[in-house]
């Protein structure tokens, strides 16, 4: 029996939602927060059994705390976005309660993916015997989970990982991102990034691509090598990695649209000035597209999200693939979202369940591939997202 708050009414926030509401036997009480408190109420009025909701700027600390000492949660679910991750970490610091969120701090003037701002919180997590869980989603989330459990049931060593993530669903849009398009574009049009013997090689944004043939019907898709969070903490902590990478799948259209819109300036992260205001040439466009919430009903096919795990197990070489493929109409079907937010609510939810049950101890701040990956696997399989493995 425990009380979570949740801060964030987008897409993830309103799957996150829903699934802690379905296991009352750990989420005893539920608040949700955001800066449009319309948002958690709307939210609060798909489910069947009554939640909190309050407003809440996650910019301003004082707030964050005045709202955790009111509402007196075990636990902070953080699904703002990653502009938010340090404030609320300091809230809870200041009041004594354990953190979880599903994607790593980024400076807003800066599109940087790094761990270094979240872990140098260590100390301080440690000091007040508190535990912070970094990227609870799929990718970072299950995706380092199934690291961990690669490592504790497959190998002594694992040396090559390849992280793939397919969205083989089609909204009918021309263009829109499938979650918020500002964090979306950012990371998209990032330079790439990966891990090789030792040390990080660059490559120009989407410059490096590979075909991977799809399970389940999916089929053969195109993948573009990015750089993405959990690499960072993964070569961190499995030991032997020569090799770490990350793709992603993109369709034609969806390219297209990017490059142009990177040409005439509208991905620009920094202010312009236009008719005597400044304007973020970037934020502007997240109000042009499609609200990536009213995607869900219009979204259909799959997702499939997998690690490809090369190692050595007994002195001999083994190839294992471990997989999810998630389906878009199911998941609007039962929360209301399509696969994309759904992927990343689940874990959300099983990350802090595994929390507040005690199977995830610690004081600190963790990545997920440090934790026993048995309980979260297993509790992939019960609510939602199960998974399979393939010896190649
Ligand atoms: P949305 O944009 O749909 O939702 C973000 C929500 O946060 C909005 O409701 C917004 O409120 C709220 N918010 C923003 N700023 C503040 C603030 N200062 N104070 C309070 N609330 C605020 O994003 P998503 O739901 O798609 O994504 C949520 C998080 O999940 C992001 O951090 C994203 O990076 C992460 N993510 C992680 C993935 C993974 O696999 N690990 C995959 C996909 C997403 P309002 O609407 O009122 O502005």
């Amino acid at each position: 029996m425990s009380k979570v708050l949740i801060i964030g009414a987008g897409g993830v926030g309103q799957v996150v939602t829903h699934k802690c509401a379905q296991v009352p036997e750990v989420f005893s009480e539920i608040t949700l927060a955001s800066r449009t408190k319309e948002k958690c109420d709307r939210i609060a009025a798909q489910l069947s059994r009554p939640i909190t909701t309050a407003r809440v700027d996650a910019d301003d600390v004082p707030e964050l705390v005045a709202l955790i000492k009111r509402e007196k949660p075990d636990l902070v679910l953080n699904v703002a976005l990653p502009y938010q991750d340090l404030h609320i970490m300091d809230a809870c610091l200041e009041t004594g309660v354990n953190y979880l969120d599903t994607a790593n701090y980024e400076p807003l003037d800066e599109a940087k993916f790094e761990y270094k701002w979240q872990w140098a919180y260590e100390d301080r997590f440690k000091e007040k015997g508190l535990m912070a869980l970094l990227g609870s989603g799929f990718d970072p989330g299950v995706t380092n989970v199934y690291c961990a459990h690669a490592m504790k049931h497959h190998f002594d060593e694992m040396r090559v990982l390849d992280i793939i993530d397919c969205n083989a669903g089609d909204h009918g849009q021309p263009f829109a991102t499938n979650f918020n398009p500002e964090i979306n574009i950012r990371e998209v049009s990032a330079r790439g990034r990966y891990w090789e013997r030792g040390e990080w090689v660059e490559t120009d944004p989407l410059s490096f691509s590979m075909t991977y043939d799809f399970p389940e019907g999916i089929g053969k898709k195109k993948c573009f090598l990015m750089y993405h969070e959990e690499l960072e903490s993964l070569v961190r902590n499995i030991k032997g990695l020569k090799r770490a990478r990350f793709w992603m799948t993109f369709g034609e259209s969806y390219l297209t649209h990017l490059r142009v819109l990177e040409n005439v300036g509208m991905t620009r992260i920094d202010p312009v000035r236009f008719q005597g205001m400044d304007i973020v040439p970037i934020q502007f466009l997240k109000a042009l597209l499609p609200d990536p919430g009213s995607l869900g009903p219009l979204t259909k096919g799959k997702t499939c999200i997998g690690n490809l795990m090369k190692g050595v197990k007994d002195g001999k070489e083994k190839t294992l693939y471990v997989y999810n493929v998630c389906d878009h109409e199911e998941a609007f079907r039962e929360v209301g979202s399509q696969a994309i937010s759904y992927t990343t609510g689940v874990p959300a939810m099983i990350g802090a369940m595994m929390m507040l049950t005690g199977k995830w101890k610690g004081e600190g701040v963790f990545n997920m591939e440090q934790l026993d990956p048995d309980p979260f696997m297993a509790a992939l399989n019960v609510h939602g997202l199960p998974w399979k493995e393939v010896l190649l």
